[in-house]
C-alpha cells in the first residue's frame, strides 16, 4: 500500500469520499402504469429514501412501450429527482426485456429488482439491505406464503408449473418466488453474462445460484391499473421456462416414440403368426384407424415439442437485440 504513487494514493481517497455510501440500483419495469407510478414514487421516497440515509439510491424506471401517460410521467419524475433515471423502449418487449435493459444500466453495489403496481412492499427494501450487510449472503429473494386473492384456477396451474419443473429440471424453482429481490453486484454480472434471446428470470436468478435467503410475504392486491398478464400469456410464460430450463420433453418424446415402437412391433409379430396359423379372417379396418390416429397425433405432438426448440434456437442465431432503447436520461 505504501509504495503506491502519490497520485494513485489521493485518486482512491477522492473516490473514497466520492463514493462513501453505497449505491443502491432500484430496478423495476412499468407498462402502462400511469395510475401507480406516482403512488409507487411516493411510497419509495418514504419508505426508504428517507429511512436510508446511509446510502445512495438511483432508481432505473423502464417504460416498456407503454401506449398510455407513463413516458411523460417517468421523464417528470427525472426532472425533479436525479435519482430517477428512466429507459424507454420503441415498443412493449416484456417484463424480462425490461428488467435485462435494467440490470445492465444498474450501476450499484446493490441491486434491486421490483414491481411498480405496490405488490412488492418498498418497506421490505430496508430489511433486505439490512440482511445483505448482516449476512453473509450475496442475494435476498422473496416469495408469496399466499395466493390470497389471485384467481382459483391461476394458482392452481402455478403449482402445477412449479411441481412438473421442478421434477425435470435441474435448476431448482421455489413455489411463489417473485422477481422481486435485492443482489449483490457480482450476482448481476452472473446474470448478465447470461445473455440469451428468450429470457426466463426466475430460472436465470435460481441458475447463477450465490448464496440466498428467502423472505417470506403475504400476497398483496395491486394499488392500481389492472394485471398485463391474461391466461394465455401465462400459459405461454409456463412453457418458456420448461423449454428454457429442461430438455426433459425431447427426452419423453424419445422414450414414448422407443415404447410406442417395440409394442409396434410385437404386435405386427403377433398379426404374422396369427395369420400363418388360421389365415387373415377380419380386415381390421377399426384397428388400422385407431392406431394411425393415435401415432399419428403422437408424432404431431412429437414435432411440436421439437419446434419449440428448433424456434428458441433460431431466434438465438438471428442474435436480435433483447430490446431497442429509444428515449433515456442515462449518460452512458
Ligand atoms: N410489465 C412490463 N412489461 C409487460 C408486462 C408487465 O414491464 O409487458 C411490468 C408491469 O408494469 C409491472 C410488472 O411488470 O411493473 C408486473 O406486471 P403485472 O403487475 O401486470 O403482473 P402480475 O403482478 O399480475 O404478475
Ligand atoms: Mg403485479
Amino acid at each position: 500500500m505504501n509504495d503506491q504513487p502519490l497520485v494513485t494514493k489521493v485518486n482512491a481517497a477522492l473516490l473514497e469520499i466520492l463514493r462513501s455510501k453505497p449505491l443502491v440500483s432500484i430496478v423495476c419495469p412499468c407498462y402502462n402504469e400511469e395510475t401507480v407510478l406516482p403512488l409507487y414514487y411516493e411510497a419509495m421516497q418514504k419508505a426508504v429514501f428517507s429511512q436510508l440515509a446511509d446510502y445512495d439510491f438511483e432508481l432505473i424506471l423502464i417504460n416498456d412501450g407503454s401506449k398510455d401517460k407513463t413516458l411523460s410521467i417517468l421523464r417528470e419524475l427525472a426532472k425533479a429527482d436525479e435519482r430517477v433515471r428512466y429507459i424507454s423502449f420503441s415498443r412493449n418487449f416484456g417484463k424480462e426485456a425490461a428488467m435485462y435493459a435494467g440490470l445492465k444500466h444498474a450501476m450499484g453495489d446493490f441491486i434491486c429488482v421490483m414491481d411498480v403496481d405496490l405488490q412488492d412492499p418498498p418497506e421490505m427494501i430496508v430489511q433486505m439491505l439490512e440482511r445483505l450487510k448482516s449476512e453473509e449472503c450475496d442475494c435476498v429473494a422473496t416469495r408469496r406464503v399466499t395466493r390470497k386473492g389471485e384467481p382459483k384456477i391461476r394458482s392452481a396451474f402455478a403449482r402445477a408449473f412449479y411441481r412438473i419443473i421442478n421434477k425435470i429440471s435441474d435448476t431448482e424453482f421455489v413455489d411463489g418466488a417473485r422477481d422481486f429481490r435485492m443482489m449483490r453486484r457480482c450476482v448481476v454480472d452472473a446474470v448478465l453474462e447470461l445473455g440469451e434471446y428468450h429470457r426466463f428470470s426466475k430460472g436465470i436468478f435460481m441458475w447463477v445460484g450465490f448464496d440466498t435467503v428467502w423472505l417470506e410475504y403475504e400476497n398483496i392486491e395491486r394499488a392500481a391499473g389492472e394485471t398485463k398478464w391474461s391466461f394465455w400469456k401465462l400459459v405461454r410464460y409456463a412453457i418458456e421456462g420448461i423449454v428454457s430450463f429442461s430438455i426433459a420433453p425431447l427426452q419423453i418424446a424419445t422414450a414414448i416414440g422407443s415404447v410406442v415402437s417395440a409394442l409396434a412391433l410385437i404386435y405386427m409379430v403377433i398379426r404374422v403368426v396369427i395369420a400363418l396359423i388360421w389365415g387373415n379372417p377380419v380386415a381390421g379396418y377399426p384397428s388400422l384407424l385407431a392406431i394411425m390416429l393415435t401415432l399419428g397425433g403422437f408424432v404431431l405432438l412429437a414435432l411440436g415439442i421439437i419446434g419449440e426448440y428448433v424456434a428458441r434456437t433460431y431466434m438465438q442465431v438471428k442474435q436480435r437485440p433483447i430490446y431497442i432503447q429509444k428515449e433515456s436520461n442515462i449518460k452512458k
